[in-house]
């Protein structure tokens, strides 16, 4: 831990490990790495469309993946002529929300594939909270839509949930992960 860390920390876990904004940035571009690797959401060559409607999840996931094109031998494409994969913006909160809902009025063939090996769309931020995903795109002074977004009745049940029990949303996520049978961890906090 750097000690800009100790004196300036944006952001806490819920395993009270602090972070400063560089060390932040850092952590999350490495994990949207980890998550696009790990899943293998992406190969070389690839052509990438991706989702951005304006708002922060869009913005924060176009600048992520343009970081990785840089780096990686793949294409990125703003329309949705063409394309191999498409990238779209969802995060741990409305997944988990999308998860419990199908559970509880018994419609599981409504979930999302989270692990889309060889399949078109990918969602490479739904290992991020909203909070975190806003969080970067203010530390890094991307522009976005400010709308407030009306929540259901679930996800208000969840976001209170939440209070009391600091990670069930990576809780549901790994519930999700286990049930689609790959036997794959999610990530833990760090
Ligand atoms: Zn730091």
């Amino acid at each position: 831990m750097c000690k800009l860390c100790e004196t300036n920390p944006v952001y806490e876990f819920t395993n009270q490990r602090k972070l400063c904004k560089n060390c932040f940035i850092y952590w999350f571009n490495k994990k949207f790495l980890y998550t696009l690797r790990k899943y293998e959401m992406i190969k070389s060559e690839d052509k990438i469309a991706y989702e951005n409607k304006g708002d922060f999840r869009g913005i924060v996931l176009e600048e992520n993946l343009k970081q990785f094109g840089n780096r990686a031998r793949i294409e990125l494409i703003k329309n949705t002529k063409k394309y191999d994969k498409i990238a779209l913006s969802s995060s741990l909160d409305q997944e988990s929300y999308l998860f419990v809902k199908s559970l509880i009025e018994n419609k599981l063939s409504k979930i999302n594939d989270l692990l889309p090996k060889n399949k078109k769309e990918i969602r490479p931020l739904y290992l991020f909270l909203d909070k975190e995903i806003k969080l970067y795109a203010e530390l890094k002074k991307l522009k976005y839509k400010k709308t407030k977004e009306k929540k259901s009745e679930w996800e208000n049940f969840i976001d209170k949930l939440e209070e009391s029990h600091p990670e069930i949303k990576q809780a549901i996520i790994q519930s999700y992960l286990k049930i689609a049978g790959r036997g794959k961890k999610v990530e833990g906090r760090e």
